[in-house]
Formats: structure tokens, C-alpha cells, sequence
């Protein structure tokens, strides 16, 4: 009899769910729904660059109809705003579904901290909708600076050095000479600050790839903060916990994800950062008919430390769910996840990278940043967005 799979979320884990599922079932077996608050796919990974100018906001977004084309999968568009996984029923903006299965890969939200004013007074970088906002803010801050010329309109401060805070503030380092270019602002007049509360940048990396990477943004011109805490933020000002302040009208923030709220309310069994425990094959604790990817949940690395929330991961959980859904729906065994560290790669804008191949082969400068771009190419292959 034919079930009904629910999939919340069409990023890396839910898309890749979705496409690997419907390769598998036929339409007896089941009725797959993609449920998604946007009609296209985000490339997240690459959202430093539209921030920075650097590509256009239509080359880091897939519409969902073009990738779904001949597929057995139903797009909705719509909002989910609560699952309630005891009665098998998501409620959305525009009505609500139930479900025989459930894959929950709603993604992550920024975390604050706690920290006074950082929520009201950041951007953030989640979506091509905040890319569009940062490059209009600092666009704007140009064109406003001849008319009220004050050192807040000309000084840039990213929070948070891991791999976004680090892309962005490379891409942001790229860009701003052309700013001042067309602006006719001379480029001393800008700052561009990255401000981390631990002792070095790009926590996870190498010391001595951290290193380069440090010294290639700093003959940028990017000034480093780290072992800096930021302890407030005002509208036109950063408080660090060294006294320091920053006057500043731009303030993106980088420094913090957990899980996404929905999954907190919904009442699965979550990590303090609010991220969903799941057992070896993915399943929510305690709901054998949940199955949760992506960001939204979290698995322990052999250290016993949960891996970092990263799209690699995400897409290889999307992957395991797809089979172990196709268990359900026609036997078979289920598979434990086990993921593979393909390495990991920060570009540090201008064609230029530091990074990891696998667990060992260090990397950087151009090749760094072509091995970058192959891993992009080839997700693209996977889920079919290299097609016209
Ligand atoms: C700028 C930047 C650079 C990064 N660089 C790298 C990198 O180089 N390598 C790497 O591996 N990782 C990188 N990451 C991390 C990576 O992007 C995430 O780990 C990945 O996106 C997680 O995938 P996901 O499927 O869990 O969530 P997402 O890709 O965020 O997808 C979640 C989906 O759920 C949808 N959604 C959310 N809430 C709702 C709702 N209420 N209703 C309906 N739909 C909803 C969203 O629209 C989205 O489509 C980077 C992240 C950023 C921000």
C-alpha cells in the first residue's frame, strides 16, 4: 500500500533525500512531498560570494522545478511552522500534511549567545535573501559616507572566523577596492575588521593552514581581533570584552549556529544547542518514523565530539535516510550512517584557498581553490543542476 514520505526542508540533507528516495520507490510504494519556504535550492556554501558582489543571486539558487522535473516528488511551497510527531502531522502557513514517514532537515539558526543587542543589530548569512541585504548594506554605506562622512559608514566588522565568517570577510576584502573605485573613496578610509572569541581563526583547520590564511587576508588589509569576545552591540557600535570598541554601522555575524526551533517545540530529544539526537540509522529517539538530516541533528565523530554541522554532512545523511526509507517501504536491511571527511576547503576570495583533501593532503592558493569548485561541480552533477 502506498505510504506517504514527508521531507521538511529542500537544502542539501531534505533535496538529496528527496532525488536518492524517488530513485528507489515507485509511485505504489510511495507519495513522496518536498515541503520548502522557497521555491529553489540554496548553494549555502557559496553565499559569501552574491554578499560580496562577486556572483549573482541567481547563481547560487536552483529552481526546485527544474531539479524535480520527471520526478516522482511533490513540491510544496510553504512554511512549516510545528511537527507534531505524536498524532504524524506537520502544521504549515498554508495548511497541514500527515505522514506514514517523516525526514525533518529543516537546517540550522543562528545562535546569539545571549549577547545584548547582537540579534537586534547583525545581519546574518543563512539565505540568498541575507546575501542580497549585506551587499545592498555595504553599497549603501558607500553611497551614503560623502554626505555624512563619519569613520561608522567605512568600517566593516564580520563576527565569527570559522569557514563563513573567514569566506566572507575574504570575499568582502576582494570587493572593497572596487567599491572605493567607483565611489571615489580612498581605501584607507576603510576598515575591515574580523573579530573571533577564540585564541586562533578557523577552528578544526590545521595551525599552520590557519596560519596562511591569516597572513593572506591580512596583506589584504583585514584586521584580526581574535581571543576577542564581542560582549554588546549597539546600532552603531561593538563592545568587546578587552574594553575595545568598535564604532561601526555593519556588524554581520557568523560566530554561531543550533538547531532549528521547530525541532526543539516538536519535542525530540535535543542536544543543549538545541540539535536532535538520532540513533546509528538516523531516526529520531523515541519515533522510528522520523528520520532528521542535515543540520537540524547532530552525530558523535569517533572522539566522541558531535561532527560540525557542515553540507557534506548533510548530504551524505540525506543519502543514508534515502535507503533507509527504501527499508521501510520495500525490506531490506537498514544501513548505519558512517560518514566519509572528504576535507574541507575556505576560500579566501581572489582564487585563493586553504584547506584539507580527506583526512591528510593539505592544500592552498589556486589548487585549493579549483578542488573547491570540482566539489561544487560535482554536487551539482548529483542532484542535476548542471543541466539547462
Ligand atoms: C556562507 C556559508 C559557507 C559555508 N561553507 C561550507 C563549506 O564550504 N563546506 C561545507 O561542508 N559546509 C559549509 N557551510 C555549512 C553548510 O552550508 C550547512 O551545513 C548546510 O547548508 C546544511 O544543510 P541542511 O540541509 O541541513 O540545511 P540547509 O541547506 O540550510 O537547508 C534547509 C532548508 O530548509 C528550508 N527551511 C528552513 N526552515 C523552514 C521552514 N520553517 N519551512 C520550510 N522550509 C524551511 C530552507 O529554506 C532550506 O531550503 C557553509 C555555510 C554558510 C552559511
Amino acid at each position: 500500500m502506498q505510504k506517504r514520505v514527508v521531507i521538511l526542508g529542500a537544502g542539501y540533507g531534505g533535496l538529496v533525500a528527496a532525488l536518492e528516495l524517488a530513485k528507489e520507490v515507485t509511485e505504489q510504494d510511495a507519495e513522496i512531498i518536498l515541503v520548502n519556504k522557497y521555491d529553489y535550492h540554496q548553494l549555502v556554501t557559496q553565499l559569501y560570494e552574491p554578499a560580496a558582489a562577486a556572483k549573482r543571486d541567481t547563481e547560487v539558487r536552483i529552481p526546485l522545478v527544474k531539479l524535480l522535473s520527471g520526478k516522482p516528488i511533490r513540491l510544496v511551497r510553504d512554511v512549516v511552522t510545528r511537527i507534531d510527531p505524536k498524532e504524524k502531522r506537520v502544521f504549515l502557513q498554508g495548511g497541514e500534511l500527515t505522514y506514514d514517514y517523516l525526514v525533518v532537515a529543516l537546517g540550522s539558526e543562528t545562535e546569539y549567545f545571549g549577547i545584548p543587542g547582537l540579534k537586534e543589530y547583525s545581519l546574518t548569512l543563512k539565505s540568498v535573501d541575507e546575501a542580497r541585504l549585506i551587499r545592498t548594506h555595504i553599497e549603501r554605506c558607500f553611497a551614503e559616507y560623502p554626505y555624512d562622512p563619519r569613520p561608522e559608514y567605512m568600517t566593516f566588522v564580520v563576527g565569527g572566523a570559522g569557514l563563513t565568517g573567514i569566506e566572507l570577510v575574504g570575499e568582502i576584502a576582494d570587493w572593497l577596492p572596487r567599491l572605493c573605485e567607483e565611489s571615489n573613496i580612498p581605501r584607507d578610509r576603510v576598515q575591515l575588521y574580523n573579530v573571533e572569541a577564540m585564541p586562533s581563526i578557523l577552528p578544526g583547520f590545521d595551525e599552520d593552514l590557519a596560519a596562511k590564511a591569516e597572513a593572506i587576508l591580512k596583506a589584504k588589509g583585514v584586521v584580526f581581533k581574535v581571543g576577542s569576545p564581542i560582549v554588546r552591540v549597539e546600532p552603531e557600535a561593538v563592545h568587546l570584552k578587552n574594553g575595545e570598541v568598535i564604532r561601526t554601522k555593519t556588524i554581520i555575524w557568523t560566530g554561531g549556529v543550533r538547531g532549528n526551533q521547530i525541532v526543539v517545540d516538536a519535542g525530540f530529544e535535543t542536544e543543549p544547542r538545541g540539535r536532535a539526537k538520532v540513533n546509528e540509522y538516523l531516526q529520531a529517539v523515541g519515533y522510528e518514523d522520523v528520520y532528521m538530516a542535515g543540520d537540524c541533528c547532530f552525530v558523535l565523530n569517533e572522539q566522541g565530539r558531535p561532527y560540525p554541522p557542515t553540507a557534506q554532512l548533510a548530504i551524505q545523511m540525506g543519502s543514508c535516510v534515502a535507503k533507509n526509507l527504501c527499508a521501510d517501504l520495500k525490506g531490506g536491511k537498514k544501513v548505519p550512517f558512517a560518514p566519509k571527511i572528504l576535507g574541507t576547503v575556505a576560500s579566501l576570495g581572489g582564487r585563493d584557498a586553504v584547506g584539507k583533501v580527506g583526512e591528510r593532503y593539505k592544500t592552498s592558493g589556486r589548487i585549493a581553490y579549483f578542488i573547491k569548485d570540482l566539489s561544487q561541480i560535482r554536487y551539482l552533477a548529483k542532484i542535476g543542476g548542471l543541466m539547462k
